[in-house]
């Protein structure tokens, strides 16, 4: 006899994955519940949430650039309107050149069509930023943006608590029963469980990377765009900028350190050239993966992963969740480059 299920997907973790999948799986029809409780680490809480589809270490674009920004944009907007405020902030990044061979490259990628679309150099005044040193000048990506993770995850979990298709607790492997058609965890079933645990899972290719940032009140600077010169800085309004991230692959568990915070200050504070007051230090360890991608689809017969959202979470959820989505109820094929068992085939 079929299980008489309660829900059609049971999902453990309320991060940015568990979050996305969710809202993803409720627009479709899909009767949710999630498992989460807040471990101290998560990425999710202290994501800057920016959003910027250029790699800037080598000014290329990052994967499926063009297709992630806008399914990103569809969908954190259209959540806006739902819960009836602003996720998506459209905020142009101003990356100052910090030599005149990084100025060489970003002309010479000028010239790629879909580089063209997202690149620009600026050469016109603007006088919050025309303070700043950039003896080689700076060029802009106009199309970056960002979201407001922590928010976002707040207005999420109220409502899913609420409405009773959020239970805050841990769940242990020992806590997941194996039906012949599906899952049991305290009473709730389903015929698929997707693990969205983030960094506190244990998944082949999975790695973790810490990373720190600050919170700063540098009055009258009056940044409306983003920057980008070794640290990025973000303006959340009031005067306020989230400055950050450092990235570590060690002891990554061990919280904010003065280390980091004293990294991020001098490269701040020689890029605006006056004192700043930090309100807040932030740390947490991303989910990423070996080959940067995320990994995403069945690990048995009831039960999927949805991770290595790696330093964009942001910009890949909705189309994972989208991709993912088409895959279990469409029959849709799962892209080769996010499929779990890469990693060990
Ligand atoms: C410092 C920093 C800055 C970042 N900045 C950006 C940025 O600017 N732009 C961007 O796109 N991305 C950024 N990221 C990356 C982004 O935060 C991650 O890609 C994304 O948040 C990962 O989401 P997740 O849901 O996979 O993991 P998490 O956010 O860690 O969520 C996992 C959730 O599952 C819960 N959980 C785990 N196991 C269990 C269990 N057994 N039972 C119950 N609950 C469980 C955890 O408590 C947590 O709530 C940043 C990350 C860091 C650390």
């Amino acid at each position: 006899m079929p299980t008489p299920f309660t829900h059609d997907v049971i999902i453990i973790g309320q991060g940015l994955a568990g979050t996305v999948l969710s809202e993803t799986l409720v627009q479709r029809g899909k009767r949710v519940v999630v498992f989460d409780t807040p471990l101290p680490g998560r990425a999710s809480q202290v994501a800057a949430g920016l959003v910027n589809p250029i790699s800037l270490r080598r000014t290329v674009l990052t994967w499926r650039a063009s297709e992630m920004l806008a399914i990103a944009g569809a969908f954190y907007r259209d959540l806006g309107l739902q819960y009836d405020t602003v996720f998506w902030h459209p905020t142009p990044l101003a990356v100052l050149f910090p030599t005149a061979q990084e100025a060489g490259i970003w002309q010479l990628r000028m010239k790629d069509p879909e580089m063209m679309r997202l690149l620009r150099l600026d050469t016109s005044a603007d006088p919050a930023l025309d303070q700043l040193p950039q003896p080689y000048g700076r060029g802009i990506i106009d199309r970056c943006a960002w979201v407001d993770v922590s928010a976002l995850l707040a207005r999420h979990r109220a409502q899913a608590i609420a409405a009773g298709e959020l239970e805050e607790r841990r769940i242990e492997a020992s806590d997941i029963h194996q039906l012949p058609d599906g899952i049991q965890i305290h009473g709730r079933t389903a015929p698929l469980l997707v693990h969205c645990g983030g960094p506190f899972a244990t998944a082949d290719g999975l790695v973790q990377v810490k990373g720190e940032g600050l919170t700063v009140r540098i009055p009258d600077l009056h940044l409306s765009k983003a920057v980008h010169r070794g640290v990025f800085m973000l303006p959340i309004g009031n005067d306020v900028y989230r400055v950050g991230s450092t990235f570590a692959w060690n002891d990554v568990w061990s919280g904010p350190t003065e280390e980091a915070r004293r990294y991020l200050l001098d490269r701040l504070e020689r890029l605006v050239e006056r004192e700043v007051e930090v309100l807040d230090h932030w740390c947490g360890v991303r989910p990423a993966s070996k080959d940067r991608r995320p990994i995403l689809g069945r690990i048995g017969k009831h039960e999927v992963i949805f991770n290595g959202l790696g330093s964009r979470g942001v910009v890949l959820a909705p189309w994972c969740a989208q991709h993912l989505c088409d895959h279990l109820f469409d029959g849709v094929q799962l892209d080769e480059a996010v499929k779990p068992d890469r990693f060990t085939s």
